[in-house]
This record gives C-alpha cells, structure tokens and sequence, in this order.
C-alpha cells in the first residue's frame, strides 16, 4: 500500500537550523558512508585488507544546493512538527500571511535600527527566492544594514517571489493528485534507473570479490564435462 502524503510536501530541500548545520553534514556524510560503504567493508571482514575496494566502489559525498540552510518561518529547524513550513498548497493570501509574521535579526528592534540580513531567516529565505531578481539581495543588504528598509517590505518583497516561485510547482502539485498513477509510474521509471546502476556496482563486487566472470567459466565448464 502506498500513501501520498500530499499535505506533508513543503519548501524545504535538506533544511537544518543553522547551529546543527556542519554536524548535519557529516551526519549525513558518515549516514551515506557507513550505511553503503562501511557496511560493505564490515561484511568483507579481514578479507577486506586484500579488497581493492577504493578502486571499486566510489566513496558517497554529500551533494548540496547552494542555499543548503533555510530556516522555518521562526528561525528554528524547518519542519512540519513545528508548523513553521510554507506547504505547496498554501493559498498566496496564506503564505503573505505567514510570511509576515516571520522572525528576522532580533537587533531590529525599532525601524530605525540597522540589521544584519546574515542572522536573518528571511534573507535565507530571499537568497532562496530572489536570486533571481536583479538586484533584490543587495537591496535587501543595503537596506537592513543602513536601516533604509523596513522589514515589512524585506518580507513583502521575499513573499513576492517565493509566490512566483511556487505557483509553477504548486500546479504540478495539484495535477499529480489528479492523476496518482502517473505518479506510481514515476516512482518505477526511478526505481529501474537506480537498479540498473545498482546492478553494475554488484557487478563490479563480484567480480572483484570473487573473480566472477572466471568463475562462471569453469563452473560452466565443468557442469558442460559432467
Ligand atoms: S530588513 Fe529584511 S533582512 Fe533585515 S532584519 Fe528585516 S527582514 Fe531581515
């Protein structure tokens, strides 16, 4: 049985809170190693000092965007636990709403008070969304440090493009939940691609570990003799 959970999709890509983001990453560097790699070696045991394995198996690496950190709308950890996500298939009205009410450089306090977008959520949130957009992160700069923008229209200007942004995807969204098949299909295009390349690697094992392709030969030669 397979479920979508539709309402669980949201705008986050790896999301970690900023202070847990380096150990996140080797998390998920030594997650990657050990739950392939690692265990491979284990399961070889002593054997494994005379396994060219380097030469045949690669060593997983962690990929990243190039705005790995996005933080929720209250600066914690994004994650649906702590209703502090945008979902795909919030309204505009809703994620202006949301937006809004988002944390920024606490130093703010006052309009008149300079910032530092660099401890500021919604700047993640715009080097996400208004890349883009000519000059808007520098805008954003400007603006905070020297106190020439308020926050309000920091946030109304990132809502601005994270709309953009999203009223592509959440269209997608909206199709694919018409038509879940199309879906479960998907789902089987990737699960054949990666089992394809799963079974070059176990080619490469046996053959490795075993001599397989020899090892064929003479076991077939030897059933063809008897
Ligand atoms: S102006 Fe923008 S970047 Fe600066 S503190 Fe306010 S919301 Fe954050």
């Amino acid at each position: 049985m397979f479920d979508f959970d539709w309402e669980g999709m949201w705008i986050s890509e790896p999301l970690v809170a900023a202070d847990l983001f380096d150990k996140a990453k080797e998390v998920a560097r030594s997650f990657v190693y050990k739950s392939g790699l690692q265990n491979f070696y284990n399961k070889l045991g002593a054997a494994a000092t005379f396994f060219p394995c380097k030469d045949i198996l690669n060593e997983p690496t962690v990929l990243l965007t190039k705005t790995p950190r996005i933080p929720g709308l209250d600066g914690r950890k994004m994650s649906k636990s702590y209703r502090n996500v945008i979902t795909l298939s919030e309204s505009d009205e809703d994620i202006r709403k949301k937006t809004k009410g988002m944390v920024t450089d606490p130093a703010r306090k006052r309009r008149s008070d300079p910032g530092n977008p660099d401890v500021c959520p919604v700047y993640d949130w715009h080097k996400l969304f208004s890349a883009e957009e000519p000059g808007r992160l520098e805008w954003v700069r400007q603006g905070c440090t020297t106190a020439g923008i308020g926050c309000i229209e920091c946030k109304a200007a990132m809502a601005d493009n994270l709309i953009k942004w999203i009223a592509p995807v959440r269209e997608r969204r909206v199709d694919y939940e018409k038509h879940s098949k199309r879906v479960l299909e998907i789902l089987d295009d990737g699960s054949n691609k990666a089992r394809k390349v799963a079974q070059g690697t176990m080619d490469r094992v046996r053959e490795a570990v075993f001599g397989w392709e020899k090892k064929k030969k003479e076991i077939g030669g030897a059933a063809a003799k008897a």
